[in-house]
């Protein structure tokens, strides 16, 4: 059976409030049907807050509708998110004020209120979640989506799988799993080779520790396996290997861990909300502005997270890149018309599937990748509304 992803364009029929995002949002929370929320239930929107100059995330205006479509379900709204975050979220605009709800740290202001949970994935065995999120009652699963080095794609399933954790497993085991899949024979490879491959590398991805004599590769720094320059400079010695499998036990992993945060909730109380607006190469953590490379696209809704991160990508696949807009250190872009590839595997390399995490979600049970996309308020049926009769300045006026 195909889930419902309701779907609101930011291409609008005529130049009026009602065929703009403003209404298609309201629209899309009204179908998403908040009436599962009981009353007084304590509803997380989990969301990211951006960091430092980061102000590329959901704007206040979107959140604020949110928040206030659960206060009329008789939901108790907050916001939440890594501690960080949520400290200097009045930095990008984020109060309670402003909000209309508190903004509470998910694990704390320590970042040490959690709930273990056992993985035992590679050489993960568990995982700190965050235990303000295990304790809600109901869940908005609220994205920025946009491109990510280690994944090629950071969504909903991200914010849960990633944002859903205190930083020690975040940083050290979740993004560490790459370091459980063979790389590098360290006997074929002598120090002066090892040096020679880290020079090799344009990104600054490789790293050395002579002492130990052991070489890493970080997947978030492998910024651009596109370019395979350092298997170029070991093509004699052959003590390098660059995989899938390096890249896909994180994928594997943020469908685990994001199950774990999901399975805290009432199947009817988890619900996820898309918004395909500036959508960056980098994630929202990396605390600055950065171009917009692919189109504006709009906002999803859905009650199926695997669903609405397949229309996502699809939508995103659709719109395609915007050439102009590639920083400059981008230097291994894909951008071969016959290479079938997803727009985030042009820019991040074709190893980082975005597809691959909703497999492996799917495979979980978490949804289904067979939706329908039901288009509200679309361009065309807006361009034959007729517009209330009406002041343009609706609200108090300052004339
Ligand atoms: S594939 Fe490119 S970015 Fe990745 S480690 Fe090799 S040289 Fe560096």
């Amino acid at each position: 059976m195909r889930s419902k992803v309701f779907f609101g364009s930011i291409q609008q029929g005529r130049d009026v409030v009602f065929a703009a995002l403003g209404a298609k949002v309201d629209k899309i929370l009204e179908l998403l049907d908040f009436s599962t929320i009981d009353k007084r239930d304590k509803v997380a929107i989990k969301m990211h807050l951006g960091f430092q100059d980061g102000y590329q995330t959901v704007p206040v205006l979107f959140v604020r509708r949110i928040v206030k479509a659960v206060k009329a379900a008789g939901g108790w709204p907050f916001i939440t998110d890594n501690p960080t975050s949520v400290y200097n979220a009045v930095e990008r605009g984020y109060t309670s004020e402003t909000c209309g709800c508190p903004l509470i740290p998910a694990a704390g202001v320590k970042d040490g209120y959690t709930e273990t949970v056992i993985v035992d994935f590679k050489n993960v065995d568990k995982l700190e979640m965050s235990g303000v999120l295990h304790d809600a009652d109901a869940l908005i699963d609220l994205t920025h989506v946009k491109g990510h080095a280690s994944c090629g794609y950071g969504g909903a399933i991200k914010n849960l799988a990633v944002g859903g954790y205190a930083a020690q497993s975040r940083w050290e085991k979740i993004h560490g799993v790459e370091h459980s899949v063979t790389y590098w024979d360290s006997e074929k490879c002598s120090p002066e080779h090892a040096q020679k491959l880290v020079e090799a590398c344009p990104y600054k991805a490789l790293k050395y520790d002579a002492e130990k004599h052991k070489l890493t590769i970080g997947m978030f720094a492998c910024a651009n396996q596109n370019c395979m320059e350092c298997l170029d400079t070991d093509k004699e010695v052959r003590c390098l290997e660059i995989s899938p499998e390096f890249f896909n036990a994180f994928q594997e992993l943020l469908a685990i861990s994001a199950k774990k945060v999901l399975e805290t909730f009432d199947e009817n109380k988890r619900f996820f909300v898309n918004f395909l607006l500036q959508i960056t190469p980098h994630c929202d953590c990396m605390g600055m502005a950065q171009p917009t490379v692919v189109p504006e696209i709009g906002v999803l809704g859905s009650r199926d997270i695997v669903a609405i991160e397949t229309a996502t990508l699809d939508l995103i696949a659709k719109a395609g890149l915007m050439e102009a807009s590639i920083p400059p250190y981008f230097r291994h872009v894909n951008l071969d018309p016959n290479a079938r590839l997803h727009p985030f595997e042009r820019l991040w390399g074709s190893m980082k599937n975005p597809y691959l995490t909703l497999r492996y979600a799917s495979e979980l049970q978490l949804g289904t990748s067979e939706y329908e996309l039901i288009e509200i308020l679309s361009p065309e049926d807006t361009a034959k509304m007729e517009p209330p009769k009406q002041a343009y300045e609706r609200q108090p006026s300052f004339y």
